[in-house]
């Protein structure tokens, strides 16, 4: 604790794993021997690199830019960027170490990592977007390439960016479109990666309700966030039959009962780009708040948090429960607390955390990377389907593994065992530890 103690999220995050994955530990002596959780706990490679970049004013700008090779154990690093100002090396290290098992669980061969830059894209025109990107390359494309560490979006990291990103990496390296994943269709993009963490999140949950005997058609859902995740878990909860009545954005929320109508979402958030109170506007039965979605008081069943780490404290976990919330299915990375979590797991509330429930994202990206070396693409059907298979797959993977290490129903603990198997029978096998 006292090693980590400037890295609260980074700490947060090692806490919850430990203490699922002790039953690991009894029964591997030799990964304890080992010493497996310690050398885990350190990332093969930490960069970080000064990032200068001029604004439309020709005032001279800097961030700082990091990249977090966690562990190829399983493959080439593997894990988005985010362009955030809170960005710091903590946040980055929580979601490189939770992307580990994230991606293990997806089955598929890709390591773990993490970067970005605390840069604000908020408000910045399509050029500064573009300088910036530009110069935040110009030193990553050093640490990365198809077969050694491939990023993708993650919050403030979309299309637009990835472009820029991708367009940088071709002037110095060539072109290697598999360097980067989330691209657009017509360099080498996925069809169904711009719904596949949404998507993903809904199909987790949809396992969830299925185990209880529960049908999602005629659900209302709480949805935090409209960004990438947000939206396209809107979409395809209205696509079952279900309801999604809110979505949130950092400033406030938008409560519709009737419905989120996603196309004006869409319109609103992707073409436009504009705040959530244009989508009040254009909407009559819809009403725009200030505050956290979290705090209101509305009779839902299922939560689907995919804004922001840390945006469900005890309170907020209090108010789900009162609004007769049954089953959570994190969309966001850490969207909810320690504290949170055991209270709402007290409560019987049936927990799909979030590196299982949304690996859709990474899976389809590793699907992209697939399409990439073989030169072809794929049908949305063909991406979507397996996209379903492979959610699937992680539900029944986490819930079989909390009922084997005697933690049934927990499926925190479930992820976090079957994911962690994987990278350390890998790590013995190559003589890492
Ligand atoms: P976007 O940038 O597309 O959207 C993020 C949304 O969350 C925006 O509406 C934003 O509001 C809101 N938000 C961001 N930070 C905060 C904050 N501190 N407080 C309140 N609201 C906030 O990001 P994504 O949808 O891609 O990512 C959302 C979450 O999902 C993140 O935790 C990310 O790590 C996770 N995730 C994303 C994947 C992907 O494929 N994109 C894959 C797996 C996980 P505002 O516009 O006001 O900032």
């Amino acid at each position: 604790h006292t090693q980590y103690a400037a890295e609260p999220e980074f700490l947060q995050v090692l806490d919850e794993f430990v203490e699922s994955v002790a039953p690991v530990f009894e029964e591997h002596p030799e990964f304890v021997e080992k010493n497996l959780l310690q050398i885990l706990a350190i990332p093969e490679r930490i960069i970080s690199f000064r990032v200068p970049w001029t604004d439309d004013e020709g005032n001279f700008r800097v961030n700082t830019g990091y990249r977090v090779q966690f562990s190829s154990a399983l493959g080439p690093y593997k894990g988005g960027l985010r362009f955030h100002p809170t960005v710091n090396q903590s946040i980055l290290k929580f979601l490189g170490f939770e992307q580990i098992f994230k991606n293990s669980l997806t089955g598929q061969p890709i390591g773990g990592g993490k970067g970005g830059s605390d840069f604000d894209p908020k408000g910045k025109s399509d050029n500064e977007i573009m300088r910036f990107a530009q110069s935040f390359m110009t030193e990553l494309q050093k640490f990365i390439g198809p077969d050694l560490d491939v990023p993708a979006g993650d919050i403030g990291v979309g299309g637009r960016e990835i472009g820029f990103l991708f367009g940088q990496y071709k002037k110095i390296r060539g072109f290697e479109n598999g360097v980067l994943t989330g691209k657009p269709l017509s360099y080498g993009g996925s069809l169904a990666r711009t719904e596949a963490t949404g998507y993903g999140a809904v199909y987790f949950i949809n396992e969830m309700l299925k185990t209880k005997g529960e049908d999602i058609a005629g659900k209302r859902a709480i949805i935090s966030g409209a960004g990438n995740v947000a939206i396209y878990a809107a979409e395809k909860l209205q696509q079952l039959g279900a309801t999604a009545i809110s979505v949130s954005d950092s400033t406030g929320y938008i409560i519709d009962e009737t419905g989120i109508d996603v196309a004006l979402l869409k319109d609103v958030k992707e073409v436009r780009r504009e705040r959530l109170t244009a989508y009040a506007e254009a909407k009559e039965t819809a009403t725009y708040y200030e505050g956290s979605v979290w705090d209101h008081d509305i009779q839902a069943d299922l939560a689907i948090p995919a804004a922001t780490q840390n945006e469900v404290k005890l309170p907020q976990a209090e108010q789900l429960i009162k609004n007769g919330v049954k089953f959570i299915s994190e969309g966001a990375n850490m969207p909810l607390d320690a504290p949170a979590t055991e209270k709402l797991l007290a409560a019987d509330v049936y927990i799909g955390p979030a590196k299982a429930a949304n690996a859709g994202g990474v899976a389809v990206s590793a699907l992209e990377m697939a399409q990439n070396s073989q030169r072809q693409s794929w049908s949305f059907e063909e991406v979507d389907g397996m996209l379903q298979d492979i959610m699937k797959d992680i539900y029944n993977n986490a819930e079989t593994a909390a009922r084997e290490y005697g933690k049934e129903g927990n499926l925190i603990a479930g992820a976090n065992i079957a994911g962690f198997k994987k990278v350390a029978d890998a790590m013995v096998s190559q003589g890492l530890v």
